[in-house]
């Protein structure tokens, strides 16, 4: 065994985190030949990928985990150790957007790459494939590039940009059968011996026309475009959204009519009250700098106005929700189904219930919280955390601490609508569409109401219970 573990490919991946856990425990199971490490600076992340309690929720994952770790899957924190053994460096550290200097609240952060790229060049002493695994602004290869060349001890490095397409709640799946795989790297005949490297390790289990390569600059580019699409749709529909709520028409209806065009499709056109997670806000503000810093000013507003929607939609709840109580929430009890930024997932990262839970706090409602994969501790967490407000950076305001002492965690639905005078979905958690709607009705503060930020609930059943109904962008109560 020992000599066939020798034998291997070694791949390291920096970063275990929602990207490199995942990606890794996947390929670490569709390639048994290849040994898979992977490494964080975070002791307590790798004790949990270690342990039984994984450090991220993902359907399907612990499956994977336990099918391959410690046969061809390895975690450790001997980051060092792992990055010189390895043939083909993965990196997929966080890349948040900018809080201070130069691009602060817009350009992406690169500490943490140029961290792992000088470690990279001061313990490798064999030629290495670097990949691009986080996502990064157009042209950073060629910026690593330089920090490992020039700080090189005798060692070749071929940059690649692999950037990863998952969605946090579908990963293993997206993984298992990727829409494709994209590999970029330099128009070089070494450039080309290692994108050929990289995919014939995708080509043990995506189809040979899933993988495609193009230049370096295409696939970092490709990456951040994929995302601006993904949110100016969701974007879209909740612009109409808007206008259903002003006009009587109704966006599931007006989704499903447009999406039945071929040409726009079906999918990712559910209104909500708004897109969350680590990834859209972040680099969609990385193409609008990318744009700036490119002289294209005018394109880069197209891409902002993106997120001024975003923004414009959790405020339009929370205007909503405030309104609709007779124009004040002060004292009164409102129960959050849901703080995830989606189902299946328990990743909080931007989620719009963060938001909608600080403009209700600020009208001094008391707020209580049920999800099914968040703790109270993130929830406390997030709830007092600055929020970088890119369009003004002078409002930077944490939820003052007063406000955190009204709001409660529970352990359920039922538990948190107790005596509620209104009920905010934020998360499509499925088991909020089978919950004893009776029964909330029944210990809740008459009227009762439900704000549906996910449009989940059958509205029409819950009208009949006796509550008092809002659905993002459809006709509303009279
Ligand atoms: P994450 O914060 O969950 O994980 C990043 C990990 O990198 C952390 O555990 C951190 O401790 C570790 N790290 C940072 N610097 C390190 C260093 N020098 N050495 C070792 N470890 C280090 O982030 P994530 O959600 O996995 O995202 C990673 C990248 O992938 C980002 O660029 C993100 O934009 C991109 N991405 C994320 C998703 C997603 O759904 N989360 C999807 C596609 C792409």
């Amino acid at each position: 065994r020992a000599l066939e573990i020798a034998n291997m490919v070694k791949i390291c991946c920096i970063g275990a985190g929602y990207v490199g856990g995942p990606t890794m425990a996947v390929i670490a199971l569709k390639c048994p030949s290849i040994e898979v490490v992977v490494v964080d600076i975070s002791a307590s992340r790798i004790a949990a990928w270690n342990g039984d309690q994984l450090p991220i929720y993902e359907p399907g994952l612990d499956d994977v985990v336990k099918q391959c770790r410690g046969k061809n899957l390895f975690f450790s924190t001997n980051v060092e150790v792992h990055v010189a053994e390895a043939d083909i460096i993965f990196v997929s550290v966080n890349t948040p957007t900018k809080t201070r200097g130069l691009g602060a609240g817009k350009a992406a952060d690169l500490t943490y790459w140029e961290s792992a790229a000088r470690m990279i060049a001061d313990v490798s002493r064999s030629d290495k494939i670097v990949v691009e695994k986080s996502t990064v602004p157009v042209k950073t290869a060629e910026a690593i590039e330089k920090i490992l060349t020039h700080n090189s001890k005798g060692v070749n490095y071929q940059i690649l940009s692999n950037p990863e397409f998952l969605a946090e709640g579908t990963a293993i799946q997206d993984l298992f059968t990727p829409d494709r795989v994209l590999i970029g790297g330099r128009e070089t005949p070494e450039g080309r011996r290692a994108v050929q490297t990289l995919k014939d390790v995708y080509a043990h289990w995506v189809p040979e026309d899933r993988i495609l390569t193009t230049n370096l600059w295409s696939a970092e580019l490709s990456k951040l475009a994929a995302n601006a699409f993904l949110a100016q749709r969701i974007s879209s529909v909740n612009a109409i959204s808007a206008l259903c709520e002003a006009t009587g028409a109704n966006v599931s209806e007006v989704a499903f009519a447009v999406g039945k065009d071929s040409r726009i499709g079906p999918k990712f056109l559910n209104a909500s009250v708004g897109f969350g997670g680590s990834c859209f806000q972040k680099d969609i503000l990385n193409l609008v700098y990318i744009c700036e810093c490119n002289g294209l000013p005018e394109v880069a507003n197209y891409w902002r106005q993106v997120i001024k929607i975003n923004d414009y939609q959790k405020s339009r709840f929370v205007n909503r929700v405030v309104s609709s109580m007779f124009n004040t929430v002060s004292g009164k009890k409102i129960a959050v189904l849901g703080f995830a930024f989606k189902k299946d997932t328990g990743d909080t990262r931007e989620t719009p219930a963060i938001d909608v839970c600080k403009g209700l706090l600020g009208d001094k409602a008391s707020i209580s919280i049920y999800d099914p994969q968040v703790t109270e501790e993130q929830i406390r967490r997030d709830l007092a955390m600055n929020k970088f407000d890119w369009d003004h950076p002078a409002h930077l305001q944490p939820t003052s601490p007063a406000a955190v002492k009204q709001v409660s965690v529970t352990w359920d639905a039922y538990a948190a609508a107790k005596g509620a005078h209104g009920v905010c979905i934020l998360t499509e958690w499925d088991e909020f569409r089978e919950l004893d709607y009776q029964m909330i009705y029944d210990n809740m503060q008459k009227p009762a109401f439900v704000f549906d930020g996910r449009n989940v609930v059958d509205a029409e059943k819950l009208r009949a219970i006796g509550f008092i109904v809002y659905s993002i962008g459809k006709p509303l109560d009279s």
